[in-house]
């Protein structure tokens, strides 16, 4: 099994503007917890209440901890699907995940209509949940810091995360 990692929220001195890094559980910084959004402004993350902040530190951290598991199966990340036609299909087409590279770009581009929901490519994730559980009580004064494991996250995920979908 591979090592834990951690994410570690930290607030700084003044007005405490908030940032989450990944560690290891043996404390090599692995970088900074990435942005999932793939369209419109960057994640403004935040937490220790409920609202739009600590929704998308919710989704970002959900996502990162589920790694390939995340990705949307129909559309294989890409958020859209892309029919092409094919004599042999019982419909005379074919409905495969479309590529943002496809040359010619294909007439017909739909949104993903994966039945679980599908988000940009991603599955949907229990975000409200995850912040009541996890974020919302969290300390929002200047130079605090809290730790959470992925390891504690995916078995939460894996036990009340996806019965709050
Ligand atoms: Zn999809």
């Amino acid at each position: 099994m591979a090592e834990d990692v951690l994410y570690i929220g930290r607030r700084g001195p003044g007005r405490g503007d908030p940032s989450v890094v990944i560690e290891t559980a043996g404390g090599e910084l692995l970088g900074i917890l990435p942005d999932f959004r793939r369209t419109g402004d960057a994640s403004t993350i935040e937490w220790g209440y409920g609202g739009r902040g600590p929704t998308e530190l919710a989704r970002n951290m959900l996502l990162h901890a589920l790694g390939e598991d995340a990705v949307c199966w129909r559309c294989r990340g890409n958020g859209y699907l892309r029919t092409r036609a094919d004599p042999n299909a019982p419909k005379g087409y074919v409905v495969e995940p479309y590529d943002p590279g496809d040359e010619p770009e294909p007439d017909f581009r739909p949104l993903c209509d994966n039945h679980r929901g599908c988000n940009e490519g991603y599955l949907r994730m229990p975000t409200h949940a995850f912040v009541e559980r996890f974020l919302l009580h969290l300390s929002r004064e200047p130079e605090t810091e809290w730790r959470l494991s992925q390891a504690e996250i995916l078995q939460w995920l894996h036990s009340d995360g996806i019965a709050a979908l």
